[in-house]
């Protein structure tokens, strides 16, 4: 019998013995709060006992508890799944627990050397955390032995060391290379790595044929893989959905909204038929009109303009909001940093929110010194107040659905821990969102882009508040590893 299980079992008893008071059951008790479950559709009023750091209680009948707190008109969620965090810092985590976020995964860029990564994070997180092994990270140390990038979106110093045309992403690869690179992967995956994470548009000179070889571990190993594609819009999605139908992959395509860039309706419409063929395919989208990214990275070789279908003008450096021209990309870029990219239309990014089965994930950049792109604070909060309460673009059931189940389910096939993650269920793990439906919203923006999501009082991890009345509770460090196995 699990742990919190045997609790009731003695609360019961205790309570059955004649002049024996039961002694309180629950460390927390969350009570009178609205309780929505997009799992089982449950939207009721139910107090909530938490103990062992388990969900064991669900209750029309008021429960007794160590620490019990009022959480009336307010809507008690699971807490919220973020499968595109590349802020993987403990203050990049912290703004993302007051966002609602209680796991956030790095699934796209990844990691390499995966254990060392795991083993530096312990400690330091403030929500659960996890990555894939990275395809661009593997390549890079492919090329560059002994580099070790660990964590690309957070070490990219380490890259730009090795010049403007770093050979991890400018070089076609040998015989010797693509052994090297397979084995990285299989050695991350062995190490538990959450799948495998490809930024193919990073690493121009990966071919096909090195793309399709890495795609046959992904299956032959059961794992999913994360994709940001060659190139933005349907040509290159179409292209990477045929590699993973022909190779038996499970695929992922990250951000549709910046991927699938103008051909929105199509993108969208392909994905829901490969589904309904069989493929195993999700996508998920961020809700914001700009994109963010290095502009070091290789993204930016030539022939940018006609890749993102922009030009200089709809780039601003990041740590100062300054639109770009020729000279100042080419200054920044050699000194290297994070751009915004002015890049998507409003009505192809909501109807990316609006689509059924399209998940919400931030894809939120590392913060620098405070500057960045606001996805990384409010995108969760974004979609609850923005656009499902005001616009009405989607229910809250539906919008929660997209940040706890639908992300809890992409992994549970290969990550059996996912299964007590995003429910709010008997046993599973006490990670509990609490918000205001009428006030929650984000509040970060492009000038302050760090600025805290609003109407959220209360996240907790494990059943241990991460954010308590509205404020961070700053030594909280509940966060756990995610992997594959234990
Ligand atoms: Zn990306």
């Amino acid at each position: 019998m699990p742990l919190p299980l045997r609790y009731l079992a003695l609360a019961f008893l205790l309570s059955s013995l004649p002049g024996c008071s039961p002694p309180s059951p629950y460390d927390v008790v969350l009570a009178g709060g609205r309780v929505m479950d997009p799992a089982t559709g449950l939207d009721a009023l139910r107090n909530i006992g938490i103990a062992g750091g388990k969900i064991v209680a669900i209750s029309e009948e008021p429960l007794a508890g160590k620490e019990i707190v009022d959480v009336s008109g307010h809507v008690v969620a699971p807490g919220f799944i973020d499968l595109h965090a590349h802020g993987q810092t403990t203050g990049d985590l912290q703004i993302k627990a007051r966002d609602g976020v209680t796991t956030a995964l790095d699934l796209e860029a990844g990691v390499y050397p995966v254990a060392e990564w795991y083993r530096e994070m312990e400690g330091t997180a403030p929500i659960h955390y996890g990555a894939t092994v990275g395809h661009i990270a593997a390549r890079f140390e492919a090329f560059h032995p002994g580099m070790e990038v660990g964590h690309w979106a957070i070490n990219r110093a380490k890259i730009a060391r090795l010049g403007a045309r770093p050979a991890g992403a400018n070089q076609t690869a040998g015989e010797e290379e693509l052994r090297a690179i397979g084995e990285a992967i299989r050695e991350g995956l062995d190490e538990g790595a959450l799948g495998i994470g490809f930024g193919i548009n990073y690493t121009p000179a990966a071919t096909p044929s090195e793309i399709e070889s890495i795609f046959r571990i992904a299956a032959e190993r059961k794992v999913p893989a994360f994709v940001h594609t060659r190139e933005f819009g349907m040509a290159a999605i179409a292209e990477t959905i045929a590699l993973a139908r022909s190779t038996g992959t499970a695929l992922h395509i990250v951000h549709v909204g910046s991927s699938a860039i103008g051909d929105m309706p199509e993108v969208l419409q392909l994905i829901d038929e490969s589904q309904a063929a069989g493929m195993d395919i999700t996508t998920e989208v961020y809700p914001y009109t700009a994109a963010s990214t290095a502009l070091e990275s290789a993204m930016f070789n030539l022939g940018w303009q006609d890749n993102l279908k922009i030009d200089y003008g709809d780039l601003a450096w990041a740590a100062t909001g300054e639109r770009l021209t020729e000279e100042s990309f080419e200054r920044y870029r050699k000194q290297g940093g994070w751009v915004i990219i002015y890049m998507m239309k409003d009505e192809n990014v909501e109807r990316a929110i609006a689509r059924p089965g399209v998940m919400i994930a931030s894809d939120g950049v590392p913060f620098i010194d405070g500057k960045g792109h606001p996805r990384g604070a409010g995108t969760f909060a974004r979609v609850l107040g923005h656009y499902s309460r005001e616009k009405k673009l989607l229910s809250l059931m539906d919008a929660l659905a997209k940040m706890t189940i639908l992300p809890a389910r992409r992994l549970e096939g290969h990550v059996p821990m996912m299964k007590d993650k995003g429910r709010i269920a008997l046993g599973a793990d006490a990670d509990i969102t609490v918000f205001d439906p009428a006030t929650v919203r984000d509040a970060a923006t492009f000038d302050a882009p760090t600025a805290p999501s609003e109407g959220i009082p209360h996240v907790l991890v494990n059943g241990e508040f991460v954010v308590r009345d509205g404020g961070l509770v700053q030594a909280a460090r509940p966060g756990q590893p995610v992997k594959t196995s234990p």
